[in-house]
C-alpha cells in the first residue's frame, strides 16, 4: 500500500501517526525519544523506535493468534507499522502481577510483592491531569468514555492478554510485572487493542536475576538502557521463532498434559429452580422419595502444566474467575493424567 507523505495527524511522546491513502489505515512511526514522569524527564534511547516497532509487531501477532483483536496490519519498515484507524478510548488499562511503580508509591507496598491475583486498573489518559486513577463510576457516569459492557469486555480481554503474555515471556526467562494497554473502536464498531506493546509500556524482569529490562532503566537512571531494549528484542524474537516453528518452548521438557473434570453445583442453601422443577416432575411420576435435587454442570478439558499441583492451582483460579460463580455455586475439581 502506498504511504502518503504527510504531516503527522498526531504526535505522541514516542510515536508520530500519519494518514495513508486508505482512510481506514494509519501509519505509526516509532521515534527514539523517551519520556518519563509525565514528560518531566526527556531523553533519547538509541534505536528504541526500531526495537519497539518490531517487538510490538511480534506481540500483536501473538495476540491475533490468540483471538485478541488488535489494530495491527503490518510492519512496513524497521520503525513503521500500518494500523487500523481507531477512536482511542482515553483510558490507560493497567494490569499488575507484581507490585511496582505507582502501586508501591500509592499503597506503601514493597516492590516485588507478588499480588494475590492480577489487578486491572484504569487511569484517565490525560497528561494535563497526570493520568489520574479512575473508578468505574468515574468512567461511566462522569467521563462517559465507556459503559459497563465495554469495561467488562476490556477487562476480560486484558486479563486474557495477561495470561498469554505471562506464558509467552516465562518461556524466554522474563517475568511480566505489569503493563499498560490502550483500546480503540474501529469504523465497524469493533473493540481493538491499540497503541504499542513494548518495554515502554511493560515492566519486564529477568526470571533469574530480577534485572529490569524495560523503561524503568531510563526512569530510574539504572544505565545500560539500550542494552536492556536490545536484550528484550532478542528474547522476543527467540520466543516468536519457537511459536512460529511449532518447536517446544525451552522449558517444555517438564510440561505434562493433565485431564481435568470440574463439577459445578448450586450451593446447598441456594434456591435451584431447575432442580426443584425436576424434583417436582419426578414426584408426579411417582418418585416421591427424591429430595434435595440439584442440577449443575460438568466441564472437562486438558491442561498442559509442569505438575499436578500447578494444574490444580490453575484450574481453581479458572473456577473462581469464570467456570463457576463462587457466590452461589460449589465446585469440585478432579485432575488425572
Ligand atoms: P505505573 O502506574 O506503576 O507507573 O505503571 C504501570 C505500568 O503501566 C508500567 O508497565 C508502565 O510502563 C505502564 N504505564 C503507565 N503509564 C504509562 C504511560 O503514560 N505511558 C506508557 N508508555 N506506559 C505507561
Amino acid at each position: 500500500m502506498p504511504v502518503a507523505p504527510s504531516k503527522p495527524i498526531y504526535t505522541g511522546k514516542a510515536k508520530d501517526i500519519f494518514e495513508t491513502d486508505d482512510p481506514n489505515i494509519l501509519r505509526a512511526y516509532f521515534r527514539d525519544s523517551a519520556t518519563a514522569f509525565n514528560a518531566q524527564k526527556k531523553g533519547e534511547i538509541q534505536d528504541k523506535g526500531k526495537v519497539n516497532a518490531t517487538i510490538s509487531t511480534l506481540l500483536f501477532q501473538l495476540c491475533e493468534k490468540n483471538n485478541i483483536k488488535t489494530h495491527f496490519v503490518k510492519q512496513i519498515s524497521d520503525r513503521e507499522l500500518l494500523v487500523k484507524r481507531v477512536k482511542i478510548i482515553p483510558l490507560e488499562v493497567i494490569v499488575r502481577n507484581i507490585a511496582a511503580g505507582s502501586l508501591c508509591k500509592r499503597l506503601g507496598i514493597k516492590e516485588g510483592k507478588i499480588l494475590k491475583s492480577p489487578i486491572v486498573e484504569f487511569s484517565y489518559k490525560n497528561d494535563e491531569l497526570g493520568d489520574p486513577l479512575l473508578t468505574r463510576a468515574y468512567i461511566i457516569n462522569a467521563l462517559e468514555v465507556a459503559d459497563d459492557e465495554v469495561l467488562d469486555a476490556i477487562t476480560e480481554l486484558t486479563l486474557r492478554a495477561n495470561e498469554m503474555f505471562k506464558d509467552f515471556f516465562l518461556n524466554i526467562g522474563i517475568k511480566v510485572v505489569d503493563f499498560k494497554l490502550e483500546y480503540g473502536i474501529d469504523s465497524s464498531g469493533t473493540l481493538l487493542l491499540a497503541d504499542e506493546l513494548s518495554p515502554d509500556n511493560f515492566r519486564f524482569w529477568d526470571v533469574k536475576t530480577n534485572e529490569k529490562l524495560d523503561k524503568d532503566r531510563f526512569r530510574q537512571d539504572l544505565g545500560n538502557v539500550e542494552g536492556a531494549y536490545q536484550e528484550m528484542l532478542k528474547r522476543v524474537k527467540e520466543g516468536s521463532h519457537v511459536i512460529a516453528s511449532g518447536l517446544s518452548p525451552r522449558n517444555d521438557a517438564n510440561i505434562k498434559s493433565f485431564s481435568v473434570r470440574v463439577q459445578v453445583l448450586p450451593k446447598s442453601d441456594i434456591l435451584d429452580p431447575q432442580g426443584q422443577a425436576v424434583e417436582k416432575a419426578l414426584s408426579s411420576l411417582g418418585y416421591k422419595t427424591v429430595k434435595d435435587l440439584k442440577i449443575g454442570k460438568e466441564i472437562v478439558f486438558k491442561i498442559n502444566t509442569g505438575s499436578k499441583s500447578e494444574a490444580e492451582k490453575k484450574v481453581k483460579e479458572m473456577c473462581e474467575r469464570l467456570l463457576a460463580n463462587p457466590v452461589i455455586e460449589d465446585f469440585k475439581i478432579e485432575i488425572g493424567q
